[in-house]
């Protein structure tokens, strides 16, 4: 029985070396096109000494690290305000292209928000981390990061749909009305 599949293989094995060096078509698939059993073209591959290429594993987001990582961080309180670069860092992706490919399906599927991985300014998110935790009127917060209108960026971020909660520094009516005259001052100029 052997003899007479082999028979058939005959004159084909050239190809057949080929397909199993170059394709990852199965055993059992290889020997339905030849005409042969799985077993013969195993122990045909076995004989010849033929490594086979590794199959391409699919993304697997449950499997993948960097998604893994990115789906961690995108449960933190105020993610949008983490900056790309950061997130990069930390998934240990070298790459911008490989990073995005993974951000992006992530976003496909809905997994992390549509802002997360927006913020591309580390300086924003400097100044953002800032805002959130300390008690501290925004214009200091801008001269310790160099913004010259920490105030503006905030503006243009609400603008843009981003979720600025308020300053947690409470402005007392001395502190206002010196942002007012201010605020005069420079209109006059
Ligand atoms: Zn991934």
């Amino acid at each position: 029985m052997m003899a007479a599949r082999w028979g058939r293989l005959q004159g084909k094995e050239d190809d057949l070396v080929t397909d199993l060096k170059e394709t990852t078509l199965s055993f059992k698939k290889l020997g339905r096109r030849y005409g042969v059993s799985r077993q013969a073209v195993y122990g045909f591959s076995k004989r010849q000494g033929i490594k086979r290429p590794l199959k391409p594993r699919g993304h697997q987001i449950e499997e993948c690290r960097l998604c893994q990582t990115m789906i961690q961080l995108s449960k933190k309180p105020h993610r949008e305000f983490i900056s790309s670069k950061t997130i990069r860092k930390r998934t240990g992706a070298k790459s911008k292209g490989k990073y995005l490919y993974h951000l992006r399906i992530l976003r496909d599927r809905g997994l992390v928000d549509e802002k997360f991985g927006r913020l591309h300014s580390k300086r924003a998110e400097k100044a953002y981390a800032i805002y959130f935790t300390k008690r501290l009127p925004i214009r200091t917060i801008g001269r310790k990061v160099g913004y010259k209108n920490f105030q503006s960026v905030i503006r243009k971020h609400r603008e843009l749909g981003w979720n600025v909660p308020p300053s947690l520094y409470v402005y007392d009516g001395r502190e206002k009305s010196r942002i007012q005259s201010e605020i005069q001052r420079r209109k006059r100029r």
